[in-house]
């Protein structure tokens, strides 16, 4: 699947989540508002149906449809215009909110002539729990267009309107969750996308590295099968030496291979000594990096304070790590190479940092360049060769040894691998 199609299934995904989100949201306001109405519509019918009854108990046939005023979302008055007793009155309440569905403690109170004042009449628990009688809404506002009439107040509407809605929190809930696990599906799919395209890059750079010894080699054997060769002993070596050669280079390689897949494993077992840096680091240099660099007429520059560095290390594998730092630095470089390399002391370890003058690394590259088998495309710098595994390594045994590896890089101007080892800490 090509990477556009992926980007369109992605976002067309993440569309259909934002809008499922955005549906969710509405329909739970609609439900929200329809509960809030039921609830009114509920409690309108069953005032009425005290109204009704209380009015009945006195002979009274006046009609009670428009009797019920909402003062507001959880305040109701019913003008009865005729006296009230409050022990009827509460009894009625708790029959017609309970036939109406209401499941919600209400407190009321109702209006007394003699001091024309509401007075405070009680507070109903549903589940009849005596211990929650407190007074919630201490004043029930008098209605002055009201003579007989009673108020009945629910204090936790919201808290009931709520647990009404328990069903739609719970399809919420799992909407949520499954939009999470899609999202962990996609994010899979792009890491084994990756991870794949990855693996066929290696493959490719297998088959490039190997491709070019073996032919050499077949042509020399072909040479070399010819019977007139044996008058020509010059050739025959040449040939002979060019096919040792190449498959000294061949075995090395897959050597190298082999190592870097075992570093796969995640552990290493270091064999650390005290090693003087200087000498070892200057040898690496005259031997194989100076010779390398001027050739291409660059150069390199070592810093080492104090000159007497002592590093606690596997030699073998610190040894490999300079030497991935500095192919790469010579290897990713357009133009005359210029390598300084700077050895301090720093509190409880050694700092040592390779900076250069080549083609750098993006910023969306540099997260990545310590990933094994990542290899980033040098459009510019044909045929450098590589497995995208040096830098894995290389910070697979600065962690080995206690230590960590820190780059900066601009594009065009060059890079800065920084490494930091501890003095003496045995892991
Ligand atoms: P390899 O060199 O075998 O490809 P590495 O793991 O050593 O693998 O490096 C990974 C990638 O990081 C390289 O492919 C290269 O693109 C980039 N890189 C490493 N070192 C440098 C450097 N000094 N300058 C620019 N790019 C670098």
């Amino acid at each position: 699947m090509s990477n556009k199609t992926i980007r369109t299934i992605f976002i067309l995904a993440l569309l259909c989540a934002i809008l499922m989100m955005i549906t969710q949201y509405v329909w739970i306001k609609k439900a929200y508002e329809l509960e809030k109405n039921t609830f009114h519509i509920n409690v309108t019918t069953a005032l009425k149906n005290v109204a009704f009854y209380i009015l009945q108990a006195d002979n009274n046939t006046s009609p009670v449809d428009s009797i019920v005023t909402r003062v507001d979302t959880k305040y109701y008055t019913v003008n009865i215009n005729d006296k009230i007793d409050s022990t009827v009155l509460v009894s009625l309440l708790k029959r017609e909110l309970r036939a109406q569905q209401i499941k919600t403690d209400f407190e009321f109170s109702v209006y007394d002539c003699e001091s024309e004042k509401m007075k405070y009449s009680g507070y109903i628990s549903y589940n009849q729990d005596e211990s929650s009688k407190d007074i919630t809404r201490s004043v029930f506002p008098k209605n002055k267009k009201q003579n007989n009439y009673f108020g009945v107040h629910f204090p936790h509407l919201n808290t009931y309107l709520t647990k009404e809605m328990s069903n739609w929190f719970f399809s919420t809930i799992i909407l949520v969750l499954f939009l999470l696990i899609l999202a962990y599906a996609v994010f899979i799919i792009f890491r084994q996308k990756r991870l794949s395209e990855i693996q066929k890059d290696f493959v490719n750079n297998m088959t490039h590295e190997f491709k070019t010894p073996l032919a050499t080699i077949k042509i020399s054997s072909e040479v070399l099968k010819n019977p007139q060769i044996i008058n020509n002993p010059e050739r025959l070596l040449n040939y002979a030496t060019i096919i040792n050669n190449e498959t000294t280079h061949l075995t090395n390689q897959v050597e190298r291979v082999l190592q870097m897949a075992k570093s796969g494993r995640n552990t290493i077992e270091l064999n650390r000594e005290v090693l003087e840096l200087n000498p070892m680091l200057q040898s690496m240099l005259d031997k194989t990096y100076r010779p390398l660099v001027r050739s291409r007429g660059g150069d390199i520059l070592v810093h080492i304070n104090p000159i007497d560095i002592k590093i606690f290390a596997d030699e073998l594998h610190f040894k490999n790590v300079i030497s991935n730092l500095l192919d790469n630095a010579i290897k990713y470089c357009a133009r005359k190479p210029y390598i300084i390399i700077d050895c301090s002391e720093v509190k409880d370890g050694i700092r040592m940092s390779f900076k250069d003058n080549g083609i750098g690394i993006s910023k969306e590259n540099l997260t990545h360049v310590f990933d094994k088998f990542y290899r980033i495309p040098t459009g510019n710098l044909h045929d450098v060769k590589g497995f995208g595994l040096g830098l894995n390594y290389v910070k697979l045994i600065c962690k080995q040894h206690g230590g960590n590896i820190k780059v900066t890089s601009e594009l065009e101007k060059g890079s800065e691998f920084c490494i930091f080892i501890p003095k003496f800490r045995k892991s």
